[in-house]
C-alpha cells in the first residue's frame, strides 16, 4: 500500500502516556478491571454505552487533552494519512451531493484506558467511534492484534479499520446511527448489524476513491484490498465467536458474519457508490 506520501491533515489527538482521571471516588483501576474480558471489535456506540455503564456506574471519566497535530512516529502518521484521505473522499462525496463533510474532531491515539464522550474507552473494546464527540478511539496495539491473533496483515489491513470507523462517522451526519438505533441492537439482521455492514462498505466505498482523491498519493492494488478484505473476514462475528466458545449464537450478532463483512466491504470496493450500501433496504445481508 502507497501512503507515504500522502497530505498528514494533523487530525490526531495524542493521548499516549497520558492516564483517564476518573472523579467520583472509584479508581480507575477497578473501572478497567471490571470490563476486562469483554472483546469486540469496533465496538457499536450502544455496546460502548453498555460496556460504560456496566464498568463505571455512571462515573464521570475525564481526560486531559493530548497533543494536537501530527505525531512524529510513523505508526501515528498512517493514521494521519489514513484520516485525512477519508476526508478527502468523503468531501467530495458530499460535494457531489450538495453537501459539506465535516470531518471526526480527531483521531484520539492512546494506551490502554481513557475518558471519551461515551464514557470510558478501553483497549480491550477495539477501535471505536464514539458519536457523542465524534472522535475515533484507537489503541495502536491493536494493530499487533490485528496480525498476531486475526492474521490479518499488512497496511490496507489497518486502513480498512480507520475507513470503518470514520463510516461510523460518515453515518452519524447522515442520519443512519439513528436509523439503526430504531431497529434494535440485537440479533443476525439487527440494526446493530445493518450499521456495521454498512460501516464495512463505506470503507470499500473510500479504498475506491483514495488514489484519485489525493492524486495516487494513497493507494491500495488489488492485493491491498485483498489484506482489507482478509481483515474483514477475520473480525466476522461468527469467526470470533467460533474462536472464543467453539459454535456460532447469531441472536448476539452485532456486526456481522466473516462473509458478510467481506461482502459489504467488496461493494463499496466495487461500486465506489455510498448509495450501493445501503443495508437498511437490503433483504439480504
Ligand atoms: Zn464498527
Amino acid at each position: 500500500m502507497r501512503w507515504d506520501g500522502g497530505e498528514r491533515g494533523g487530525n490526531i489527538e495524542d493521548r499516549r502516556g497520558l492516564g483517564p482521571v476518573a472523579t467520583g471516588g472509584v479508581g480507575i483501576g477497578g473501572l478497567v478491571l471490571a470490563a476486562i474480558g469483554y472483546f469486540v471489535f469496533g465496538i457499536s456506540p450502544q455496546d460502548t454505552l453498555q460496556a460504560v455503564s456496566d464498568a463505571g456506574q455512571g462515573q464521570q471519566v475525564q481526560q486531559q487533552a493530548g497533543a494536537r497535530g501530527t505525531p512524529a512516529d510513523r505508526d501515528a502518521q498512517f493514521v494521519d494519512v489514513i484520516e485525512q484521505s477519508t476526508t478527502d473522499v468523503w468531501s467530495q462525496i458530499f460535494q457531489r451531493n450538495g453537501q459539506t463533510y465535516h470531518r471526526t474532531r480527531g483521531v484520539v491515539l492512546y494506551d490502554q484506558a481513557t475518558g471519551t464522550g461515551c464514557g470510558l474507552g478501553q483497549t480491550a473494546m477495539g477501535p471505536f467511534y464514539c458519536p457523542q464527540d465524534q472522535k475515533v478511539y484507537l489503541d495502536l496495539s491493536f494493530w499487533k492484534e490485528l496480525s498476531g491473533r486475526f492474521g490479518a496483515q499488512g497496511e490496507a489491513a489497518r486502513a480498512y479499520v480507520i475507513a470503518h470507523e470514520i463510516g461510523h462517522h460518515v453515518q452519524q451526519l447522515t442520519g443512519q446511527t439513528d436509523r439503526a438505533d430504531r431497529l434494535g441492537s440485537h440479533g443476525a439482521t439487527s440494526g446493530s448489524v445493518r450499521l456495521e455492514l454498512q460501516a464495512d462498505c463505506f470503507a470499500g466505498v473510500w479504498a475506491a476513491h483514495a488514489s484519485e482523491a489525493s492524486g495516487g498519493q494513497v493507494s491500495l492494488d488489488p492485493k491491498d484490498v485483498e489484506d482489507g478484505l482478509r481483515a474483514a473476514s477475520a473480525v466476522g462475528d461468527d469467526t470470533l465467536q467460533r474462536e472464543a466458545q467453539g459454535r456460532v449464537v447469531p441472536d448476539s450478532f452485532t456486526h456481522g458474519t466473516s462473509a458478510q463483512r467481506m461482502r459489504w466491504f467488496r461493494t463499496g470496493v466495487e461500486s465506489g457508490d455510498p448509495n450501493a450500501c445501503d443495508t437498511f433496504s437490503a433483504d439480504q445481508l
